[in-house]
């Protein structure tokens, strides 16, 4: 029987995991999801032609999860995987990644300049040099050649903002230190090791990256088609667009947290005021179905070229070859916008030039192509904006003392990895189930 002192808002993988562990408890609690299903950022959909079925996500999504309490639930389902090796395009090159330790494609002066940049640049560095923000980051670990040549440049692509307008707070093993050894063996070999920050990735061998959300849905109360649109913090009820009401004692929310400041009814002035310089990057991903095999050089690419729109480009079709009819494979292009910073392009415009981009990097031919699909994703990434953290901390410290909980990658407000954002709704449920003791 479903427990009516609680609610959970949002049905991804955060609100999935704290129903899953509520259920643990003893609690039974609903998830209330605006959309007609559930899986958040995780789900996959389906697309047909005359190939065949086709399978694609929202966006790359490939796990890399270590928590026991994730892989308990994640490997219940068959998987694949796959050495976690990408490719950047730059200007009519592939470089494997990261481009700082793969330079060898190269022409030989070029080679040379970047590389006596940056180790005049770390013979001078000073360990205590103040870094706050991440494009003083980024020359203090690059020097300035290479930081411009690359990842200055691809921060207004995929973050919408200039670096110098970018903290520090989300960088964590994201981005590989300068290491000039490294550098320079990369320089002069073709076959540097791999130094991603993670060896493995695992996917599902079927269904979409979705599958692995399969056993957190077996037993769940889950309550589709049902979009909070008010939520009474004073007498503690949440409304739904088709005007249905639900009190609660307690709640987790894992909606965006900008979003459900929005949707309360008593709010400080201060706290709206804040929350409303929240912001994320929107994207928008174009499907590519081809009908050809192996289209894609590599599981994942980078793109730098400005005049390509999209940001990076991966193959749902190494993936998993489930994921293409036979003989067929896949791409899917990510452009991301803000409010910031927007392409103010069409759907159709955007699925263009994602063509227009496969045809310059001589991946294959417009009369190759099956299919196209456009989808827009209203939030991404969260913009770590200078000072961001600090006004969202306010905001989330005053949320969590009106009798709601936050959990997920939006409801925390963080850069959140789906692993994170199980073990961050499993958290908010073991908060609330202690709570309710
Ligand atoms: C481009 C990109 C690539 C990524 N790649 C990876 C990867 O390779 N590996 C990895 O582990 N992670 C990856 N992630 C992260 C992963 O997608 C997230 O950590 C995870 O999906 C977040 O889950 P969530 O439940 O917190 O949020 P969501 O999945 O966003 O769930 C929130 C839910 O709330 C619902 N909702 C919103 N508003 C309302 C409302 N008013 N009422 C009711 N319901 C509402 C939404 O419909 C949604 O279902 C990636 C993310 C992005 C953007």
């Amino acid at each position: 029987m479903s427990d009516d002192r609680f609610a959970i808002l949002g049905g991804g993988i955060a609100g999935l995991s704290a129903a899953a562990r509520l259920r643990e408890h003893g609690l039974d609690v609903p998830v209330f999801e605006a959309k007609d299903r559930p899986g958040g950022l995780l789900d996959s959909f389906t697309l047909e032609t005359a190939e065949g079925r086709w399978t694609f996500d929202n966006a790359v999504h490939l796990s890399f999860a270590s928590e026991p309490e994730v892989r308990a639930v994640f490997d219940r389902t068959p998987y694949l995987s796959h050495e976690a090796r990408s490719l950047n395009w730059d200007g009519g090159l592939w470089i494997p990644h990261p481009v700082q330790n793969n330079m060898f494609p190269l022409p030989a002066e070029e080679k040379a300049d970047l590389i006596v940049d940056l180790s005049r640049h770390l013979a001078q560095v000073h360990a205590d040099a103040p870094i706050a923000t991440y494009r003083d980051w980024l020359l203090h670990q690059y020097g300035e050649k290479i930081a411009e040549r690359w990842p200055l440049r691809y921060t207004r692509k995929y973050w919408t903002l200039d670096a110098g307008d970018l903290g520090i707070g989300w960088i964590g093993n994201r981005m590989r230190r300068a290491d000039l050894r490294e550098v320079v063996f990369g320089a002069v070999s073709d076959n540097p090791p791999n130094t991603y920050y993670v060896s493995t990735m695992r996917y599902p061998e079927r269904g979409g990256y979705r599958a692995f959300l399969d056993p957190l849905l077996e037993a769940a109360d889950i309550r589709c088609g049902l979009r909070a649109v008010e939520v009474d913090n004073r007498r503690n009820v949440v409304t739904f667009a088709d005007g249905r009401s639900r009190p609660y004692r307690r709640m987790i929310s894992t909606i965006p947290l900008p979003v459900l400041v929005a949707l309360m009814t008593d709010v400080p002035d201060d706290i709206r005021r804040l929350a409303d310089t929240l912001f994320a990057t929107s994207i928008d991903i174009v499907s590519i179905g081809f009908r050809k095999p192996n289209v894609s050089p590599s599981l994942w690419f980078y793109i730098y070229d400005t005049d390509i729109l999209a940001s990076r480009a991966y193959s749902p079709s190494i993936k998993s070859a489930h994921n293409a009819p036979e003989g067929c494979s896949s791409l899917q292009f990510e452009i991301y916008s803000s409010r910031a910073s927007g392409h103010g392009l069409a759907p159709d415009g955007l699925v263009e030039s994602c063509i227009r981009a496969v045809e310059a990097m001589g991946l294959a031919g417009r009369e190759e192509i099956a299919l196209t699909h456009h989808k827009h994703l209203p939030f991404g990434n969260v913009v770590f904006d200078l000072g961001m953290e600090e006004r969202r901390d306010v905001v989330r410290g005053w949320v969590e003392s009106q009798d709601i909980l936050l959990a997920g990658r939006f409801g925390e407000w963080d850069y959140l990895w789906s692993n994170q954002a199980f073990m961050s709704g499993r958290a908010a449920a073991d908060a609330l189930a202690q709570a309710a003791r």
